[in-house]
């Protein structure tokens, strides 16, 4: 047993520490700058229209959601969500965090490789990370390597869809800051807090792939102590 436990204080605990601070620190970053107003006047829902036209994408929806922080571009039915506090706020954190969503829907629309790449991954990321730790755990109980084999596949998987996510973040950001500056919605002192936020909130991508990661090589170090 504490083989298995110095396993997860190695490779998993360093990694869920680094996830539990990347949240605070995007949670943090979004509290500041909500209250920071764009001198624009603008609302989020009104700057990601505007960008969406100057795009050539007037056709997208954009709807609220309830949630905190829950927005995301659907590109299903190309809509593009904005959470509550996001949508008819006017403060430079909504603009930014609408101004990402547009940018994944110009990467969509652009055919940006990575996204299409994790789109056409999330049916099967789906099943198989919730698939890979069961049937790893059966397999140790059973003394069965091949299904172990198995569930670290499905592991390897989901470390990959993490990897995937990373430039479809970082790209959506980039983009994000790009629309705003040609625009002019935002001044360039109203970028720099928007830049910040955006790069904290990509950091829990990080943290996320971080854990994945940790958690496929500590099964790696169990599954080679049964061989
Ligand atoms: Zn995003």
């Amino acid at each position: 047993m504490f083989y298995y436990d110095m396993t997860y204080f190695v490779f998993v605990f360093p990694a869920l520490i680094f996830a539990i601070w990347a949240q605070a620190r995007v949670r943090s970053a979004y509290e500041t700058y909500s209250r920071l107003y764009s001198g624009s006047g603008r609302r989020a829902y009104e700057v990601a229209a505007l960008l969406l036209r100057e795009a050539g994408l007037g056709d997208v929806r954009i709807e609220r959601i309830p949630g905190s922080l829950t927005d995301h571009y659907d590109p299903r039915s190309r809509t593009l969500r904005l959470s509550e506090g996001v949508y008819d706020s006017s403060s430079v954190a909504a603009i930014g965090i609408a101004a990402h969503e547009v940018g994944h829907a110009v990467q969509h629309a652009v055919g940006y490789a990575p996204l299409a790449i994790r789109n056409g991954l999330v049916p099967v990321a789906q099943f198989t990370s919730q698939a890979a730790f069961p049937l790893f755990i059966i397999g140790l109980f059973l003394n069965s390597g091949f299904l172990m084999d198995i569930g670290l596949l499905f592991f390897l998987g989901a470390v990959i869809f993490h990897l995937i996510t990373l430039p479809v973040e970082y790209n959506a950001s980039r983009r994000a800051l790009n629309m705003l500056e040609a625009s002019g919605y935002l001044t360039g002192s109203e970028l720099v807090p928007v830049g910040n936020m955006l790069n904290a909130a990509a950091l829990t991508y990080v943290a996320a792939t971080a854990v994945a990661l940790g958690q496929f090589l500590r099964l790696l170090m169990i599954r080679g102590r049964r061989d």
